[in-house]
């Protein structure tokens, strides 16, 4: 949708910077369809102008014209502290289409780029790209990914590498953070003018309510829920939770250390530069919920307009409350799916939890082990089934395995149809770290094949795909801690 709040307190006019000699690394074409990109034979634009329209070096192709490039400003907390006003230091809003915002990545310092360069690095590019269109064939609301244009043009890091720019689409890319920022000046016209914005075109049911601001924050706060009990049932680890990098529309955003569990490890790290594990893999529903907390605080001025200061911190409080009751029952519900459950079991999350201590005390293959899961059948005999073996402990599994099938006893569904839905949730194919790694040491290589072939193998994931079966495999041994640093 249009971000259609104008002022220079709010973005700046922003034109991308040429980006000399570009040329395609990789690109989307479903994501070309939602946007009207006409293309040809080849998949890629039929307009050669779009190169350069994504590269940053000109503003219309075809019937398409960019007028008013934007950088917006945003403000946020950064793993747990308060760290003023932040904004869109790299990327530049070119405009919309079809309801879709399209933003250039990288495309040159802006108004709010403070010390950076306004650029991303090849390396980055491809993991946002990537991850970005894995996560919609999972089923996982995200911004979406068009392109990669890569350029010879150097880009200073921790080493000399080269610079690309990721054009990326998502219905809009409104953030917590810009809540924070206009609450921080106790600009209550600018906050209003947000959530109107996010009500008209997003929570248009919000509108008929009694108390809209409160229902905005009660709805961004449920799907965020919903949201971060999905990350978990595939392994995904976002890195940098910080609340300029969480979505008012409970989409996953801002890919950047990002990473999905090989082995599950509860408390995993991703991100390098997270040295005290704030954002672990069992932390991220505590760390949503704390970002819904900024997000209310931000929002209380609003429902001050019709409440006493008093009943407006109830109010939000309450709602807020809610968060870890949507949260636990999405997840409960994503993990019954999980195990190919249909019916609702007093005892299914106790089962579920003792399966995940087991898994995490074996450190065994997250995504395998769910994927497998599916073939065992309702007459198996624990000590039989293959699965088993991943164990250290087997009396431990042996058990869990015995009341497992005891629970698909009780279950009217037949094996076939059960593991039918079953690999329809449980992924084969997920965006392992290692496999990102290949694709982007070929990449700096000028060989984009890998990207291409890893692209379409992700955008299947939950098919056999026989000539690919190597590509669900863990990672070799020498390749299992690849430290993903937040330097992109
Ligand atoms: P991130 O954690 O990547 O979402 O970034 C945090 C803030 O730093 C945002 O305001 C970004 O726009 C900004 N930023 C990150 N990298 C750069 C860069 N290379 N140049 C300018 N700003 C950047
Ligand atoms: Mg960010």
């Amino acid at each position: 949708m249009p971000f259609n709040l104008r002022g220079d307190d709010v973005c700046q006019p922003t034109p991308p910077t040429p980006l000399p000699n570009p040329y395609w690394v990789a690109f989307s074409p479903s994501v070309a369809r939602l946007i009207d990109v006409e293309l040809g034979v080849d998949g890629l634009p039929k307009d050669p102008a779009w190169l350069d329209v994504l590269a940053g070096n000109q503003l219309n192709a075809g019937e398409h014209t960019f007028l008013n490039p934007i950088s917006t400003v945003y403000s946020g907390h950064q793993f747990g502290s308060w760290a003023g006003q932040l904004g869109d230091g790299r990327a530049i809003l070119l405009g919309d289409i079809n309801h879709l915002e399209l933003q250039l990545k990288g495309a040159g310092r802006t108004h709010y780029s403070r010390m950076g360069d306004g650029r991303a690095v090849l390396r980055s590019s491809i993991r946002e790209f990537l991850c970005s269109e894995a996560m919609h064939a999972l089923g996982i609301p995200t911004s979406r990914a068009l392109a990669i244009v890569g350029s010879k043009q150097g880009v200073r890091r921790e080493t000399m590498e080269t610079a690309a720019v990721c054009s990326r689409v998502a219905p809009s890319f409104i953030r917590v953070g810009h809540f924070e920022h206009f609450a921080s000046l106790q600009n209550i016209v600018r906050l209003q003018e947000l959530a109107d914005l996010l009500i008209a075109e997003f929570y248009p049911e919000c509108r008929a309510k009694k108390d809209p601001y409160l229902n905005l924050f009660k709805e961004i706060s449920a799907r965020n829920a919903k949201l971060v009990a999905q990350w978990q049932s595939v392994g995904f680890c976002h890195g940098v939770m910080n609340s300029d990098n969480i979505s008012a529309l409970g989409l996953t955003i801002d890919y950047g250390p990002f990473g999905f569990l090989d082995h599950f490890e509860i408390d995993h790290i991703c991100n390098h530069s997270d040295h005290g594990g704030r954002y672990a893999y069992h932390r991220q529903p505590q760390i949503m919920h704390w970002n819904m907390a900024c997000l209310a605080s931000a929002m209380l001025p609003l429902l001050e307009l019709d409440h006493s200061a008093e009943d407006s911190q109830n109010l939000l409080r309450s709602t807020l409350e809610e968060f870890p009751v949507i949260y636990v029952t999405e997840w409960q519900q994503i993990f019954r799916s999980k195990l190919g459950l249909q019916s609702k079991g007093d005892g299914d999350t106790g089962l579920i939890e003792h399966l995940l201590q087991a898994m995490n005390d074996s450190r065994v293959d997250f995504t395998n082990f769910f994927r497998s899961l599916s073939d065992v059948k309702k007459n198996s005999k624990p000590t039989e089934i293959f699965l088993r073996n991943e164990f250290v402990d087997r009396e431990n599994i042996d058990q869990w395995f015995a009341d497992y099938i005891n629970r698909l006893q009780s279950e009217t569904s037949s094996d076939e149809a059960r593991k039918g839905l079953m690999d329809q949730v449980n992924p084969k194919y997920i965006l392992r770290n290692h496999l990102a790694q290949v694709a982007i040491e070929k990449a700096q290589q000028d060989d984009f094949t890998e990207v291409e072939r890893l692209h379409q193998i992700l955008m299947n994931p939950f098919d056999e795909q026989e000539a690919f079966e190597h590509y669900s495999k863990p990672p070799p041994v020498d390749m299992h801690r690849i430290a993903v640093s937040c330097s992109s």
